[in-house]
């Protein structure tokens, strides 16, 4: 499809305006796909991010827009298997593309008659790409085509640091609590049907093979925290929720998700087919901290509870449930994982917690 030069830069206008406005990370996507799509003269147009897992990158394939067609969704982080995903050396040129922030074209070949010119999502100066996007075209890439898309592009960037600088907490920058609920609300409840299908690398797509239930809430809040500020200051303390922040971003798995809302606790959503292994994770780390020797302030514990959650659940009755457990450990101990439905089931605590809509605060 050929596009006039005014038709082109009143869409890439419109576009632009239209992703100035998006403030859900989502609709900024699929709006950036769409305006990639529209844009250049191209048959198809996907995203893609890296995950890590432990030492291991891999490409999450996250939309796909092809001309006339409404953009997909191709994946969804919290619900993705790695063995579904390209471990991120199946895709040399990719890797090239981010490696050297440069765009990287190969010509059409026997096997497929596309030019696919990848470019990296990232060009602010001194900006960590978020991945590359792969274009299909028939042509190769006008030099109009190019300044667009990394204009498109170059915006998309700006708009998520802006996006991660009001979701994420500046002290630790784990998430806050505003994408906490976002997720709850659309991707954790069982009560909410599935929209995204998965591209395995083979191109095959398969509904998302998790089962409802599989998501679990940790709350961990520090051991004698308010000791450690008392003893060695305040500045002493943000040192430890720093590298507390950084021990459990490496302790748990790619899918999984930690927070802090603010002061000495945080917030844990992990991903696991059944309760002993999620006890089993977070008990991992509850052994990792406690072993862990804090420049100053030395050996510091953490108390843990965990709950399930359910369908229907609100992050508040989550974090109540999760919260009561954090309450049982501080009472019989401390440096230690407690789960909510064990205590229940031992009779060592009620069951008298929301589980519905109902929010607390
Ligand atoms: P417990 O084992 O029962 O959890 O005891 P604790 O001392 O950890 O708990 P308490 O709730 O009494 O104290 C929490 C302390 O955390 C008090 C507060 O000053 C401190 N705190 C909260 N946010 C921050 C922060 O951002 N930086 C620092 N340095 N301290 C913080
Ligand atoms: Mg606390
Ligand atoms: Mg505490």
């Amino acid at each position: 499809m050929e596009h006039s030069a005014s038709s082109r830069s009143t869409r890439l206008v419109d576009h632009l305006v239209r992703l100035s406005g998006q403030r859900r990370r989502d609709e900024l996507l699929t709006g950036i796909t769409q305006a990639l799509v529209d844009t250049v003269d191209a048959q198809q147009v996907e995203l893609f991010s890296l995950v890590h897992d432990e030492n291991q990158r891999f490409w999450l394939a996250l939309t796909q827009a092809r001309v006339g067609l409404p953009v997909r969704m191709l994946s969804d982080p919290m619900r993705t298997e790695l063995h579904m995903m390209s471990p991120l050396d199946s895709e040399p040129e990719r890797v090239r593309c981010l490696d050297h922030v440069e765009q990287v074209v190969s010509p059409p070949t026997a096997d497929q008659p596309y030019y696919i010119s990848r470019f990296p999502g990232s060009l602010a100066e001194g900006a960590t790409p978020w991945g590359v996007a792969e274009i299909r075209s028939t042509q190769a890439m006008s030099e109009e085509d190019v300044v667009a898309i990394n204009r498109l592009l170059t915006l998309y960037g700006n708009m998520l640091e802006m996006l991660d600088y009001s979701e994420c907490d500046a002290l630790t920058g784990l998430w806050n609590r505003k994408p906490f609920d976002d997720l709850f609300y659309k991707t954790l409840r069982p009560s909410e049907p599935l929209e995204s299908t998965d591209v395995a690398p083979d191109g095959t797509e398969h509904r998302a093979t998790t089962s409802p239930s599989n998501f679990w809430l940790a709350m961990v809040d520090i051991d004698h925290f308010k000791q450690v500020n008392d003893t060695y200051g305040h500045l002493i303390g943000d040192e430890v929720l720093i590298l507390v922040a950084r021990l459990m971003k490496t302790s748990f798995r790619a899918y999984d998700r930690v927070y802090r809302f603010g002061g000495e606790e945080f917030v844990v959503v992990l991903r696991s087919g059944d309760h002993d292994a999620a006890v089993a994770a977070l008990e991992r780390f509850r052994v990792t901290m406690a072993n862990y020797e804090f420049p100053q302030a030395g050996r510091i514990t953490a108390s843990v509870g965990v709950t399930e959650i359910l369908a229907g659940d609100s992050p508040a009755a989550a974090c109540e449930r999760a919260d009561q457990a954090v309450y049982y450990a501080k009472h019989h101990g401390r440096n230690q994982v407690c789960s909510e439905s064990d205590l229940v089931r031992r009779g060592l605590l009620k069951v008298d917690l929301k589980i519905g809509d109902v929010e607390l605060f």
